[in-house]
């Protein structure tokens, strides 16, 4: 049977914003020691703007837009919506695009008024055996020093661009980390952007740990290995490539402005997305079972 600490202590948790999947989810709160944020979405609000597209000599502005753009509106990824936004604001309507890939956690590619195009990561650009030159590649480490997410666009074998989308840390991220540490976990921020970029975020909100450069299909290995060191691991996340990660996790926490996905796979939901209900998360699972003992 519940014992009826768990109960009340679920029915509390309502009233602070926590949607608890069951008593028991307090239960394995309890011995956290680590808790383990995504980037986007989570740590950031996940609203992306385009910011800035630096283009390589000789190529047109307007072109580079158009071609990225089209290709972008075809992903549903928050880095892509940004691009995709951008450009048609700036180029109007944007061109039909033919056999789109996507590659889950790099970038997307297809074929644009007869160009291949590819708008993504430089790993992504590495496998096209496409390199980026000076201009671009500054260009790209000055916007990631910055705490910005830079990718670049490449067509029929050249680099043409690099676009910088810019994302900021919630208002109350800062907050929620110097709470979580006042509790004696251990912070750790997760990540498949850039390691600058995820570094300047965390000194942002002064997050201990960054592991960054994670395929989607990486995160639950972290969480894993984290495991096997021993550790008590819970993990916030918002993204469907966070899924796998949040089920493995011995607490997996979802925001609640996420995606259904993430709100499945958690043990409990921060109703309004404001990653400070973490801490009462924690909290109120640590008072519930003192009431037991
Ligand atoms: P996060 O872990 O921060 O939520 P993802 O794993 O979804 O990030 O993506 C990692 C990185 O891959 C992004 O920061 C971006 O550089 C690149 N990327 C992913 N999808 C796209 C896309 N559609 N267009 C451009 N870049 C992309
Ligand atoms: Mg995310």
């Amino acid at each position: 049977a519940t014992p009826t600490a768990l109960l009340v202590g679920t029915g509390r948790g309502a009233q602070l914003g926590l949607l608890i999947k069951g008593p028991e989810v307090l239960e394995s709160t309890r011995r956290v020691d680590t808790i383990v944020l995504d980037k986007t979405g989570t740590v950031t609000t996940g609203k992306m703007v385009l910011v800035d597209a630096h283009v390589a000599d000789g190529e047109s502005r307007e072109e580079v837009l158009r071609l990225a753009g089209a290709l972008e509106a075809a992903s549903e990824h928050p880095v892509a919506r940004a691009i995709a936004a951008g450009a048609q604001a700036e180029a109007g309507a944007l061109p039909q695009v033919e056999g789109f890939t996507n590659r889950e956690g790099l970038g997307v590619e297809g074929v644009v008024d007869g160009h291949g195009v590819m708008v993504g990561r430089e790993d992504l650009l590495a496998e096209l055996a496409v390199a980026l030159d000076g201009p671009l590649a500054e260009a790209k480490t000055a916007a990631e020093r910055k705490g910005r997410t830079a990718v670049v666009v490449a067509w029929d074998g050249l680099a043409r661009a690099v676009l910088v989308v810019a994302d900021t840390p919630k208002e109350t991220s800062p907050e929620a980390i110097r709470r979580l540490k006042a509790l004696g976990l251990r912070t750790v921020l997760l990540t498949g952007d850039n390691r600058p970029t995820a570094e300047a975020i965390a000194a942002q909100v002064g997050i201990d740990e960054v592991i960054a450069e994670v395929l989607p299909s990486g995160k639950v290995d972290v969480i894993k290995r984290l495991q096997a060191e021993g550790r008590v691991v819970a993990m916030v996340g918002d993204g469907v490539n966070d899924a796998p990660a949040l089920a493995q996790a011995d607490l997996g926490l979802a925001i609640g402005t996420g995606t259904d996905v993430a709100i499945e796979a958690s043990d409990l939901t921060l109703v309004s997305g404001d990653l400070r209900a973490a801490t009462d998360a924690i909290r109120l699972a640590r008072r519930t079972l003192k009431t037991i003992k």
